[in-house]
């Protein structure tokens, strides 16, 4: 297994062409491989496990902007809270409160994105689309000085239906437009990210407005099954 350079550097320019930022999603892989995409020029790189971030966050130089892209428990957000760049996948106020609370006790702003559930699949974790409105009311009232929301998360349903991706990643760009105007000057609110888009239908998000993609096996080859 290693790191496909030539499919990074094409993928990077893709992206770099839209706008959109590149996150490398390097959940299961060595630190080795990530080392040799630093060293290529890529600082974005994107973990789903607490234990696992933080590991690599202590061998790996501090110059990695590290987004955490998994599903966030309360009780695990001091771990990773101190360093984290950007927290994609938030869909509950405790969590939020938490992430406040950690990022107020190291003198410091939690840049968080909300995830919304957008795919029709059961699993998924997210805030359903009808209820964000209200959802972002809650967390302007709260005031939280810790916290800055900077945007939308999303996955579209895992599909080869091209059409059914593309409808899904429109309606979260359309989200993303009325949540911008909406907080636009709001304190705590900070609305410029719209993360979606992985290896299988990255092409198709930056075509419906993504402004990052978090891509992994593109890059470092297919991932083992769990
Ligand atoms: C694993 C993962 C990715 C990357 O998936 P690939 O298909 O390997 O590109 C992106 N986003 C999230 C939330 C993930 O868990």
């Amino acid at each position: 297994m290693a790191v496909r350079f030539s499919a990074y550097e094409s993928i990077r320019e893709e992206v770099h062409s839209k706008g959109a930022i590149l996150v490398a999603v390097s959940k299961t892989r060595p630190s080795s491989d990530i080392l040799g995409l630093l060293n290529a020029g890529q600082l974005d790189f994107g973990e789903n496990y607490v234990q696992e971030l933080q590991e690599k966050q202590e061998q790996l130089p501090d110059l990695i902007r590290w987004h955490f892209i998994g599903h966030l428990q309360s009780n695990k957000a001091k771990y990773i809270v101190p360093f984290t760049h950007l927290i994609h996948g938030v869909d509950s106020i405790s969590t939020l409160d938490e992430i406040n609370k950690q990022a107020l006790k190291s003198d410091r702003v939690s840049e968080v994105l909300l995830q919304v559930r957008i795919a029709k699949e059961e699993t998924k974790f997210g805030i359903l689309p009808e209820q964000l409105s209200a959802f972002a009311e809650s967390i302007a009232s709260k005031g939280y000085l810790g916290v800055r929301i900077c945007g939308l998360m999303g996955m579209a349903t895992n599909t080869e239906d091209e059409s059914m991706i593309s409808s899904e990643f429109k309606g979260l760009r359309k989200s993303f437009d009325q949540l911008q105007m909406k907080y636009m000057g709001v304190g705590g609110f900070d609305i410029k990210v719209l993360s979606m888009g992985m290896t299988s239908d990255y092409r198709i998000a930056l075509e419906e407005g993504s402004t990052m993609v978090r891509i992994g096996s593109a890059i470092f080859g297919e991932r083992k099954p769990a």
